[in-house]
């Protein structure tokens, strides 16, 4: 097995126990590995860090595996990874019960670049670092025995594989998908298109965040924007919301969305309407025609990727806050979300007192909100905790 060197002072992030381990931080590689091959990784002094793998075209150069300096890295590893994360996910009692459900969240499962829902009984698999794109069929055969599904989706096709020197995979890597998938989230019946939908098909993470929608829109008149299958605006309709008028770019997400309005008979679809637009410009006509609401919901997707581009997209945050405050009648609540991994907990909620100030509102958090339990924030990986959100009420 190849050895990875550390430079002198490097090892410290490891004592830390993060997983990743940058170009910058290597001093060169010992024998010859393949991208996702397994290395040992070694301090300057020569002292045995644990087990990594090789991720030569990436800046992240390689990513933990175990910190054991006995570790193996075989199918018998990601057997037993892959069961502990599924296991955990069964004894959380706020998981009993739901039909969707991540059961593996990456590095803060400890299996860097493996990322897991499943959907009733199909699992949909996204690999995006080559260790992880290594180990498909040992991570397949895992998630087969742990989980007892029906068939495993592969949806590889995140842009960060380029990052990594691989190509997109998607299909079937294990039986066959139905004829029509659908979960039920929270008594809200939801179809989960995983092979055309966004990222796994469903975004699971803000299911704690929607079931809130619900218990908060009881005779509110609702803006939902951003709102992809329609997610927080069944939510909020089966919470008794007075009407919900959902916006959405996509039109096939919004066909889906009235697809689910359509699978819960028991909501009053006179209530809801959809809208294919850009929200930036929608915000701007709602505001210029005197509309008013009770509740508006922004969920817009990553503007910040990296803190890199953490400048630009706080700006688009500010607008699309600042018109949704302007937009709400006294006593309105603004659920607002970023799922932008550059732009902190901290930054979010300036950015949102900023855009309240320029909107000449008063408000006050009466919520703080994060993604749900199933998607886990290692402790020595901070990166992780990607979806922050904030419900303010204004005066
Ligand atoms: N709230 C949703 C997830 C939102 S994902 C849920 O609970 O399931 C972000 C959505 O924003 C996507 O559906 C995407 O189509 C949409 N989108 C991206 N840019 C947009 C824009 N400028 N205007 C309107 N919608 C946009």
């Amino acid at each position: 097995m190849a050895q990875l060197i550390l430079k002198p002072g490097k090892d410290r992030a490891m004592a830390r126990r993060h997983p990743w381990i940058y170009d910058s931080a290597v001093a060169r590689l010992e024998g010859r590995a393949r991208p996702g091959d397994t290395v040992t990784v070694l301090s300057d002094s020569g002292k045995v860090l644990g087990k990594a793998a090789w991720s030569p075209e990436s800046k992240i150069r390689a990513r933990m595996w175990s910190f054991d300096p006995e570790a193996v890295i075989d199918h018998a590893f990601f057997k037993r990874a892959v069961a502990a994360s599924v296991a955990r996910r069964q004894r959380h009692p706020g998981l009993a019960g739901q039909d969707g459900v991540r059961l593996i969240h990456g590095e803060s499962d400890g299996l860097p670049g493996v990322v897991v829902d499943r959907f009733g009984a199909v699992v949909v698999m996204q690999l995006t670092s080559a260790g992880a794109d290594k180990w498909r069929d040992a991570i397949v055969n895992a998630l087969v025995q742990a989980t007892g599904c029906e068939a495993v989706y592969e949806r590889s096709d995140s842009d960060v594989r380029g990052r990594e020197g691989l190509e997109p995979v998607t299909g079937c890597v294990h039986g066959a998908l139905p004829d029509a998938l659908t979960i039920v989230e929270n008594g809200i019946r939801m179809e989960v298109d995983v092979v055309g939908g966004h990222k796994t098909g469903f975004y699971l993470d803000q299911r704690d965040n929607r079931l809130m929608t619900r218990e908060l829109a009881s005779g509110r008149k609702v803006l939902n924007c951003f709102c992809y299958t329609g997610g927080f605006s069944l939510q909020a309709l089966a919470g008794g919301a007075a009407s919900v008028l959902s916006i959405d770019s996509s039109g096939p997400a919004l066909s889906t969305a009235e697809r689910n309005l359509a699978l819960n008979p028991s909501l009053d679809a006179g209530r809801a309407a959809w809208q294919e637009a850009d929200v930036f410009s929608a915000l701007r006509e709602l505001r210029d025609a005197g509309e008013r609401f009770d509740m508006i919901i922004l969920d817009p997707p990553k503007f910040a990727p990296s803190a890199a581009h953490a400048e630009r997209a706080a700006r688009a945050y500010k607008d699309i806050n600042l018109l949704g405050f302007r937009l709400l009648n006294p006593g309105g609540l603004l659920m607002t979300y970023s799922c932008s991994g550059g732009i902190g907990v901290e930054l979010f909620q300036k950015i949102i007192a900023g855009a309240a100030a320029d909107a000449g509102v008063d408000g006050r958090i009466v919520h703080r909100l994060s993604a749900a339990v199933d998607h886990p924030v290692g402790l020595s990986v901070p990166e992780g905790e990607y979806l922050k959100g904030l419900c303010c009420e204004v005066a």
